[in-house]
């Protein structure tokens, strides 16, 4: 699939979001065109990933995460995603490091595993059942771990595939867009990206599938696990496929003179990001920590 990617033209979903959003009055809208709950309301979330607590066997992890923790603790945002990475080497004596720091957040924190992140691990000190649904104004964010401790590579089992369609299903019926977190992206990269990423054979194709057939619902997937700052691609229509920047370190991968395809931002210093939802877009505030300043990036998902 490529840009080529087919908008049907009668009044989607979108296009009805997209009409509310100038402003246009609800009842003026077609009956077919309002079959959910209406748009999803305005709001802010924020994003951290690899976090990597216990990193390299030193405290300077969990001093940074600490500042990070202060930063989210005055950011915008309903609540916190963290998109896996949380400790390093699934060190168990660092996660309750990690959630102590946690508490200075004051706001729901969600997160889902990471590579680094062992599946026992995660369901001892963060969460059981792993994979779950967030429903937040309009948005039904789903969490699921597509990560195992033995490859950089990302996996979707048949079972987890099944249950993205019945969520995603369930969401068109109830008027919500959904958003699928995971921490190793589904996108397609090779050199000079990582190189990670969910394989044909490993889900890929049925995700891709799974989008097309949900493509009025399902208007990003978020993941972390590059290190690489905000890094995206949106070659599948309006989906929008956004890797996000480690809290830790980043790694400036020379994209751009080596003509990689997809976008990035041009900042890669360790920080976190706020993500403002409106009506027919996404807005990306990548914030570096201890600076005000953001690097921004807009990501229609009715293009
Ligand atoms: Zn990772």
């Amino acid at each position: 699939m490529s840009r080529s990617y087919s908008r049907s033209l009668h009044c989607t979903r979108r296009r009805a979001l997209a009409w509310l959003g100038a402003g246009a009055a609800a009842s003026l809208c077609p009956a077919p065109c309002l079959a959910g709950k209406g748009p999803p309301q305005e709001f802010s979330f924020l994003v951290i990933t690899d976090t990597h607590v216990g990193y390299r066997g030193q405290a300077s992890a969990a001093a940074q995460w600490v500042q990070t923790a202060k930063e989210l603790t005055a950011a915008r945002g309903d609540f916190v995603l963290h998109l896996g990475d949380i400790v390093d080497g699934g060190r168990d004596d660092q996660y309750p490091i990690y959630l102590e720091t946690r508490k200075l957040i004051g706001k729901p924190v969600h997160e889902v595993p990471g590579n680094h992140d062992p599946a026992a691990m995660f369901e001892k000190h963060i969460r059981k059942p792993i994979d779950m649904v967030l429903d937040h104004k309009g948005v039904r964010f789903l969490l699921v771990n597509n990560s195992r401790p033995d490859s950089h590579d990302g996996f979707f089992s048949a079972a987890q595939l099944d249950w993205i369609d019945r969520q995603c299903g369930e969401a068109a019926r109830k008027g919500l867009y959904v958003v699928l977190c995971s921490h190793v992206p589904v996108h397609e990269n090779k050199h000079p990206d990582r190189g990670w990423h969910v394989k044909p054979a490993d889900g890929q194709k049925e995700l891709y599938a799974l989008a097309a057939r949900h493509k009025e619902q399902l208007i990003a997937m978020l993941h972390g696990h590059f290190h690489n700052g905000v890094r995206g691609w949106e070659d599948r229509g309006p989906l929008q496929e956004i890797c996000f920047p480690s809290a830790l370190y980043n790694e400036d991968r020379k994209l751009a003179e080596q003509k990689a395809p997809g976008y990035y931002l041009a900042e890669f210093r360790p920080g976190f990001v706020q993500v403002d939802v409106k009506a027919e877009r996404l807005v990306l505030r990548y914030k570096p920590l201890g600076v005000t300043q953001t690097a921004d990036r807009v990501c229609r998902f009715d293009a």
